[in-house]
């Protein structure tokens, strides 16, 4: 592709806007030199989108020069799957981990969903497959069975209904079944566990034993050192950290939710427990608040790329398509269905 300068310059000045409150790597800003090396190869990602009639799809904890160099949407897994399936775009890349893409895969059969590395697992999705899963069934036919969003398809297939960390306390509520299996999360279900016995609502969660291997690792002894050294800090956590680290911070929410205190929040600092990613969103969103560090990288997130976007949109390989069985694809789409059904609305 051939690049005139000004359109080059136009593209750096784009990013260097978009990306001069956020860490380039550690300790060091995005500047106009580290704009102007990724503006050829936005360029051309951007061109190759309108082509194809594709939209990139990008979590939030991908690196910010992909959110916002390249990508249509951010966000959390969940509300990108519903803008894939509103975008009724050909090709849908999806900056992300396999699940997720699964996971738009399930709602928009008719696109194309590429992942740029077939490497970018989940250590809570892949800790449990749908034959594990229709063993532990087996153990509990009284038992609704709920997966997380963060699982594969095989698991939401075989799962009654899907749930985010956004709505899991309201759809569990909901249910008719007091038993309740929940996959794959062990600590986003000692959370709920908590959070519903302080509702007052009486269900026995039975888990399996996945953990998320980025929020598993926080501990309240760095809530503890972290409040000592600033004065007034709010700590922000997940529900897939330990339910400890939970009870110790100051606001537990999804990623959405998390975003959403932390813009409303008048408070010196911040201490996200949370990926790495999301407080590089919140640098750009509110440039204004302080995050001090402690947050921590997904190994998995972080092997996109923008050189690899640029391949799946050019030549997808076989292993960068999503495909899936159909009678399974429908099943696994019957477990979503049912979540907006039980969402509460408004
Ligand atoms: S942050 Fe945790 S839950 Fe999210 S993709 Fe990485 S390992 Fe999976």
């Amino acid at each position: 592709m051939t690049v005139t300068t000004p359109e080059l310059e136009l593209e750096t000045d784009r990013l260097f806007r978009a990306l001069l409150h956020v860490d380039c790597e550690p300790g060091r800003r995005w500047d106009l030199a580290a704009c102007r090396r990724i503006a050829p190869l936005t360029l051309e990602i951007n061109r190759l989108k309108r082509e194809k009639n594709a939209v990139i799809l990008t979590h939030s904890y991908v690196e910010p020069e992909i959110i916002y160099g390249v990508g249509d949407f951010k966000g959390d897994s969940y509300h990108l799957s519903l803008m894939a399936r509103d975008a009724q775009a050909r090709v849908i890349v999806f900056a992300g981990v396999v699940f997720m893409a699964e996971t738009a895969k399930i709602l928009s059969p008719h696109a194309t969903v590429v992942v740029p590395d077939r490497q970018s697992g989940c250590s809570l999705a892949d800790s449990i497959t749908g034959r594990q899963l229709q063993e532990l069934k087996a153990l509990y036919p009284e038992a609704a069975v709920v997966c997380y969003i963060n699982s594969t398809a095989e698991v939401k297939a075989e799962s009654d209904v899907c749930v985010t960390s956004g709505n899991v306390y309201d759809i569990i509520a909901r249910l008719p079944q007091r038993q309740i299996l929940f996959v794959p999360d062990r600590l986003m279900a000692e959370n709920v566990r908590s959070e519903l016995h302080r509702r007052g609502v009486d269900k026995e969660i039975i888990s399996s034993d996945g953990t998320c291997i980025v929020h598993d690792q926080f501990t309240v002894a760095d809530i503890v050192a972290a409040r000592a050294r600033f004065p007034g800090l709010k700590v922000v956590a997940h529900p897939e950290c330990p339910p400890e680290v939970a009870a110790a911070a100051d606001f537990v929410g999804s990623t959405g939710a998390m975003m959403k205190y932390v813009k409303t929040t008048a408070a010196p600092y911040f201490l996200m427990l949370t990926e790495c990613g999301l407080v590089g969103r919140l640098q750009v969103e509110t440039p204004e608040k302080h995050f001090i560090g402690g947050c921590r990288l997904c190994p998995y997130m972080k092997l996109n790329s923008l050189e690899k976007i640029r391949d799946a949109l050019t030549h997808p390989r076989p292993d960068q398509i999503v495909t899936l069985d159909e009678d399974l694809r429908r099943r696994a789409a019957r477990s979503i269905e049912r979540m907006f059904e039980l969402t509460p609305q408004g």
